[in-house]
């Protein structure tokens, strides 16, 4: 596999280390002796300067060539990488991304919300029920975390992304995020305060959310562009593409940064194709695409059949890359724990014409 993943490397012109990277995301790991069944971890590649966090899947598909042993990483029986800091994928209410620059926030437990096949963030301990409906409690906790982690004020904080389980309906969503810029206005918070999900729809509430708020972003969780509702609770599937197109047009013209998140694994490279074109105009920021992983066996059954081969995701990337050749938006490498990005030089990506 070490052989045909260098091939792929000088075919698509794709760093080995970018590829095993993906690879690890797509099979996850082989390990004894352990009850999870998704760990995270920090992982420094053989030939690799920097070390990258992950949190993948473990023993979920028992095909996977990658084994972890002695905090060692192997493709086969060959020695790939060093591990460290392993620990137990849970459920967290925020977590930190680009050297602490930037926040993911769960606060409305994400491990409690069910109905989407793709989705495993259910099967993981809930270590999110926190009670987060005030502007005080907000306030207390976001102390509490700043102090842990050394970082003297909110104004040192240039993203905080909404990232959390379906609300009752989309008032109360709304209600919550003008709670939370108000906390946030309370602490000297100046960065942008982004929601990920599908749940707001009207647009007066959105225009007045984006006075309110003002550096906003929506990423539209659009996941799957095929049998949406076979795939997804009834509130996201609801949204279809056309009116996902008009959502996303509509945010854009009113100056929200705006952009959509895709589940790559789950449908043939066509359909990609189509629906990233369909989409590029209605967007000004890079959208987000994550490897599908398998949190649990059965989840393999989802996965498209040209999504079972590496080469997948690279034909995947390139189709991508083309679309948004013309564009100035490019994908931020620290933004996705499970993307198709992981070298500091792709970032600014260089696109190359592909014949699929
Ligand atoms: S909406 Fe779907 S994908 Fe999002 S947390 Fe709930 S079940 Fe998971």
């Amino acid at each position: 596999m070490l052989e045909y993943f260098k091939t792929l490397s000088k075919m698509y012109n794709v760093s080995l280390e970018n590829i095993l990277s993906i690879a690890l995301n797509r099979y996850g790991i082989l390990m004894d002796d352990i009850e999870d069944n998704r760990i995270r971890f920090n992982l420094k590649l053989n030939n690799s300067k920097k070390e990258t966090f992950f949190a993948v899947c473990v023993n979920t598909y028992e095909d996977s060539k990658f084994v972890l042993k002695d905090n060692i990483l192997y493709l086969e029986n060959n020695p790939i990488g060093t591990v460290d800091n392993i620990e137990k994928d849970t459920c967290t209410s925020t977590y930190f991304r680009n050297n602490k620059k930037a926040i993911t926030f769960n606060s409305n437990s994400r491990s409690k919300c069910v109905g989407c096949k793709f989705c495993g963030t259910y099967s993981l301990t809930d270590d999110d029920s926190i009670d987060f409906s005030t502007k005080d409690k907000i306030i207390n906790f976001y102390q509490e975390l700043l102090e842990e982690n050394k970082i003297e004020s909110m104004n040192k904080v240039e993203d905080v992304t909404i990232c959390t389980g379906c609300f009752e309906t989309e008032d109360d969503l709304v209600k919550h995020l003008l709670t939370v810029k108000e906390a946030f206005n309370e602490m000297n918070f100046n960065g942008r305060l982004n929601y990920i999900g599908s749940q707001l729809r009207d647009y007066d509430k959105i225009k007045m959310l984006s006075k309110e708020i003002g550096d906003f972003g929506i990423y539209l969780t659009i996941e799957k562009f095929l049998d949406r509702e076979k795939f997804m609770r009834k509130e996201k599937a609801s949204l279809t593409l056309d009116k996902a197109k008009e959502f996303l047009n509509y945010c854009s013209s009113i100056g929200i940064t705006t952009t959509f998140l895709y589940i790559l694994g789950l449908e043939d490279l066509d359909t990609i194709k189509k629906y990233f074109n369909y989409l590029k105009d209605s967007i000004n920021k890079f959208p987000i695409i994550q490897v599908f992983q398998d949190y649990t066996k059965e989840q393999e059954n989802y996965r498209c059949e040209q999504g079972k081969d590496i080469e997948y995701y690279l034909k995947a990337r390139k189709i991508i890359e083309d679309i948004f050749k013309d564009t100035n938006l490019n994908p931020k490498l620290w933004e996705c724990f499970r993307s198709l990005y992981y070298d500091e030089n792709k970032e600014k990506v260089k696109c190359k014409k592909m014949i699929i």
